[in-house]
């Protein structure tokens, strides 16, 4: 039977599809004992479970090909190897289940492995993985990691770490679920950026049976379990219809008196370009430079990895508005190089501009890069620092910047509330201002927002939240400076006109939102931005400020 559950949605469309399970990374099994009669049976299970697991590396081999291919069968042999095995028998036999023998017997196997010299410790991430693959299989839970899946899936996670979904295949996930998170957090950013529809803090995701149909309506939130044929082909025709309706929309985003309000993009790197030049993106308001820092958590990437990705995306807005945020690592995107291992809070300990200022170098490099990949090309690029307090910090990163060598404008995100408290001040050092109300709605609220059962004050609705953003934007204005918003606040059509009659000077979301905040622009004048503006600023919570807000600009 149809039954419908309720979360936040947090990534527009409809996605139907079974659903898998991302493995949590917590597998190491109870050390019961088990009584002698039983060891036979034991052994049985684990030689079962080695089987079929060594089969689905072969088979998944044979799929792949190539490169893949030998190290899938590497692996297979690897998991049937006779001494392993003999191991795993052994530590049965005197008493331990199927799924610690197998634990132990690869345990020390890993020892011997990670001393044998380079090459064979190399091997030991795949053992580990044989391991997990074996032992998830005993205990009857999903493997760790994104799951094996040949067939399109929607994805439930408990909260997805942009370290989790950087092997995500995006031919394959048709949508996100997740328990945690709120509209801030990375899940819901990935999908985003990934154009898929998302779901998050939704209570008791992680209950869905592997393989249950769903469906995910990502503009509000519902999930339908088991949906019936009628009810999917409601939803399949009311996503087509919207998609048709918002591909009329295009060019500059304007309100319909034409007061412009330039459509950027939140990217990731340049993986996430064609995306946003499709949507018609005008540039790009937040490029999001730690994904590069994410495959080596060892080191920054050198300065000719950076200029190629950093040319690879100016490249792609000739004469456009390129904004880079420079390194925004620790918090919630922990770089071990770079995070101190022991803070007691770490969203309020060394992260964004801050760790870059204990490590000079790393910034500089990152400058430096920046000024390289720019030399020649005609784009206006926009440096921007994260998680500016002060104007002693906005005064440090444009120094920076300027012994760099730096031909661009250099910016400060507000992210803290006492940067959008002294914004004036603080633009006497930076030429503009990009509010993160992701970060300035959890720090405005003591909010963490990778908690999901915080999610409604991370709701960017919060009409404190919206003071602040008021508050900003008319310092930026006094100042004759700029004031875009690139936190997801921008991504939500409604708000998007209410930012808009806030002063707000730009928008920039994941490009497939774009079309969506164009549309509702353009059905509304400056004026009725402005008055959507201040009745949810009137509001006291923040469903009655949507809901003010929807009022005025809907003329009821
Ligand atoms: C923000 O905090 O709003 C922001 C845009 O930065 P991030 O989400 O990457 O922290
Ligand atoms: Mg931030």
């Amino acid at each position: 039977m149809e039954t419908t559950l309720r979360g936040v949605g947090v990534s527009h469309g409809v996605a139907i599809g079974e659903v898998r399970h991302m493995g949590t990374a917590m597998l190491e099994p109870p050390a019961e004992r088990i009584p002698a009669e039983e060891a036979e049976r034991e052994q049985g299970r684990a030689r079962r479970a080695v089987e079929a697991v060594a089969a689905d590396l072969i088979a998944r081999g044979n799929l792949a090909g190539g490169e893949a291919q030998g190290v899938l069968e590497a692996q297979a042999m690897m998991a049937q190897d006779p001494e392993l095995m003999a191991d795993v028998d052994r530590r049965i036999a005197v008493g331990s289940t199927a799924e610690r023998g197998v634990y132990d017997a690869f345990a020390s196997y890993r020892a011997l492995l990670a001393n044998a010299g380079e090459y064979l410790a190399g091997r030991v991430a795949d053992l580990d993985d044989v391991r997990n693959r074996i032992v998830a299989r005993l205990l009857g839970v999903p493997m760790p990691g994104v799951p094996d899946s040949d067939e399109p899936f929607v994805l439930i996670a408990r909260d997805l770490a942009p370290a989790d979904t950087a092997l995500l295949d995006p031919a394959l996930v048709l949508g996100f679920v997740t328990e945690e998170g709120g509209p801030t957090s990375h899940s819901a950013i990935l999908a985003r950026a990934l154009g898929v529809p998302a779901v998050v803090a939704l209570p008791g995701a992680q209950q869905l049976a592997e393989g249950t149909v769903i469906a995910v309506d990502g503009s509000t939130g519902d999930i339908f379990v088991e949906p019936s044929r009628a009810k999917r082909a409601e939803l399949e025709q009311a996503a087509i219809a919207r998609k048709a309706a918002l591909s009329a929309s295009t060019g500059p985003g304007a309100t319909s008196d034409g007061h412009t309000v330039p459509l950027l993009a939140n990217i990731g790197g340049p993986a996430d370009v064609p995306a946003a030049v499709e949507a018609g993106a005008e540039g790009v308001g937040l490029f999001r430079t730690e994904f590069l820092f994410l495959d080596d958590s060892e080191r920054a990437p050198s300065e000719e990895k950076q200029i190629e990705a950093y040319r690879t995306v100016l490249r792609a807005f000739p004469e456009g508005r390129v904004v880079v945020r420079v390194l925004d690592a620790g918090a919630d995107k922990p770089l071990a190089f770079l995070t101190p291992a022991d803070e007691p809070n770490p969203a309020l300990g060394v992260r964004g501009l801050r760790s870059l200022l204990d490590h000079p170098e790393v910034l500089r490099t990152q400058l430096t890069a920046l000024a390289k990949a720019a030399e020649g090309l005609p784009v206006h690029l926009e440096v921007m620092a994260p998680m500016v307090a002060d104007r002693t910090d906005a005064k440090a990163f444009a120094d920076a910047c300027r012994e760099a060598g730096l031909g661009a404008k250099f910016g400060a995100m507000v992210e803290i509330p006492s940067a959008a408290l002294r914004s004036r001040s603080i633009l006497q050092e930076v030429e503009f201002l990009s509010l993160g109300t992701n970060d300035l709605a959890q720090y405005t609220f003591a909010a963490d927002r990778q908690v999901g059962a915080v999610s409604r004050l991370q709701d960017p609705w919060q009409p404190a939240l919206l003071d602040l953003v008021a508050l900003a934007a008319e310092g930026a204005r006094a100042e004759g400076r700029s004031c875009g918003v690139c936190g997801e606040a921008a991504s939500d059509p409604l708000l998007a006109c209410v930012l808009t009659g806030l002063g707000v000077t730009s928008l920039s979301m994941g490009a497939a939102s774009i079309p969506y905040v164009r549309s509702a622009l353009a059905q509304h004048t400056l004026a009725q931005c402005e008055r959507a503006a201040a009745a949810a600023r009137a509001a006291d919570t923040a469903d009655e400020a949507r809901t003010a807000a929807r009022a005025v600009l809907s003329g009821e």
